[in-house]
């Protein structure tokens, strides 16, 4: 291809994302297309064809006008394609398939992963086994759906650790002990589809951004709690991603210089203080320690267990369930003095120890703010399933897809602003 054919190609695709973006965000006619875009009506009209010939987008009744006759409106097919997000966890795999809005039309549950490689005798985490699981999983999701494989766009693939995403590639899984381990490779071939990897909280982030609570905000933060903690970026409207991927390592920001040691090696990070994974440590040792508490067995111990045994007025749960919540909200205070943003959602399974925990966050929140920044910064806890998760890491083949080429190489989400 000739060089003026290719840049004549590149703008012309540049041209059909701007308006599928438009058209994504509600029925729009085409003169307001052209008035928003700047475009002629003349390629409007023809970028509009070629999208209503592709199957993306469909004439959808008509609107209203003062004068003259009323405009046909254009609204997004968003059963033309669809796309796969699957969340990896140590333990079990979870998949569905959406359609262009984001919505779930199919979902499967992998649930006994830890067992089941555990039964073939050593737990097999190698990225061999996983990749099969995971290919295994997704066609099976694929055909649950009943949906062309040709309509699909890709899968994508969210997982706890240092994500390249650009290059497909887990730099460190501390969860199953992974370094430089190229996923979307082996999957592409395996699966025939485009592949794209994303850390978990990142795709977490992103869904936020799509459909969730972070719809319409510039300047959001979405923290998790569970095993670990992370945490994700939007800033100035944009998913932030980092150099090569790596950012949001809540967890791993030393606050007890000579605390507990890490998985990562060093002392007292966060994560150490205020994941799950802390709150249960803390509690079997109070029980080794032969503090009083109705908890008994210090083996089996859950959050779930800790609540239940708190809500019953056990003060040793009550108080360490408090003590996991002020070490969160001192991480908390750390994100608003860097970036004030406008709101911060704290998902991950850790917010079922509901108010006991979030009640001492905001207070460590707002003893940490730096003078008034984060007085109007709103907190939303937010109990989001597997499945959210699931569907965050399927946002990141949506975000892709609807990306203009301009933006191409940078590993997210674009906003979409009003789309309800
Ligand atoms: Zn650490």
């Amino acid at each position: 291809m000739n060089e003026r054919r290719a840049s004549r190609q590149l703008g012309k695709q540049i041209n059909s994302k701007l308006i599928l973006n438009l058209i994504k965000a509600g029925p729009i006619s085409r003169a307001e297309i052209a008035a928003e875009s700047g475009l002629s009506a003349a390629t409007v009209s023809n970028l509009t064809s070629e999208l209503i010939a592709e199957g993306l987008i469909r004439e959808s009744g008509v609107g209203e006008t003062t004068r003259g006759r009323p405009p046909v409106m254009l609204s997004l097919n968003s059963n033309a394609r669809f796309v796969v997000g699957v969340k990896v966890m140590p333990d079990s795999l979870v998949a569905v398939v959406t359609d262009l809005d984001a919505e779930v039309v199919a979902q499967r549950v992998f649930k006994d992963l830890g067992e089941q490689v555990h039964r073939s005798g050593t737990l097999d985490t190698t990225p061999t086994a996983i990749v099969e699981k995971v290919a295994m999983l997704v066609e099976e999701v694929i055909r649950d759906a009943g949906i062309n494989r040709s309509d699909l766009l890709g899968v994508g693939l969210g997982l706890a650790g240092f994500i390249d995403s650009n290059a497909g590639v887990c730099r460190y899984s501390p969860f199953f002990g992974w370094r430089d381990v190229n996923l979307a490779a082996p999957l592409t071939s395996a699966l025939g589809l485009d592949v794209y990897l994303e850390n978990d909280v990142n795709s977490l982030t992103i869904a936020e951004q799509w459909f969730g609570h972070g719809r319409g905000y510039e300047h959001f933060v979405v923290v998790t709690v569970g095993r670990g903690i992370g945490v994700g970026f939007v800033l100035n409207g944009r998913f932030y991603a980092g150099h090569q991927g790596g950012v949001g390592e809540l967890g791993h920001v030393t606050v007890v210089p000579d605390g507990p040691k890490c998985g990562c090696g060093r002392r007292g990070c966060l994560e150490m203080m205020a994941s799950d994974r802390a709150l249960i440590q803390a509690a079997r040792d109070a029980i080794a320690d032969g503090k009083p508490t109705v908890l008994t067995d210090s083996d089996d111990i859950t959050v779930k267990m800790l609540v239940a045994a708190a809500e019953q007025g056990d003060d040793l749960a009550c108080s360490l369930i408090a003590e996991s919540g002020r070490w969160l909200g001192v991480g908390l205070a750390m994100i608003v003095n860097l970036l004030n943003p406008e709101l911060i959602i704290v998902a991950g399974e850790g917010v079922e120890a509901g108010d006991l925990r979030f009640d001492s966050m905001r207070e460590a929140l707002s003893e940490g703010q730096f003078d008034s920044l984060g007085t109007d910064t709103k907190l939303v806890v937010e109990s989001s399933g597997d499945m959210m998760w699931a569907r965050g890491a399927a946002c990141v083949v949506l975000s892709e897809f609807f990306r203009s080429p301009l933006h191409r190489g940078r590993p997210s989400a674009i906003p979409l602003g009003g789309t309800g």
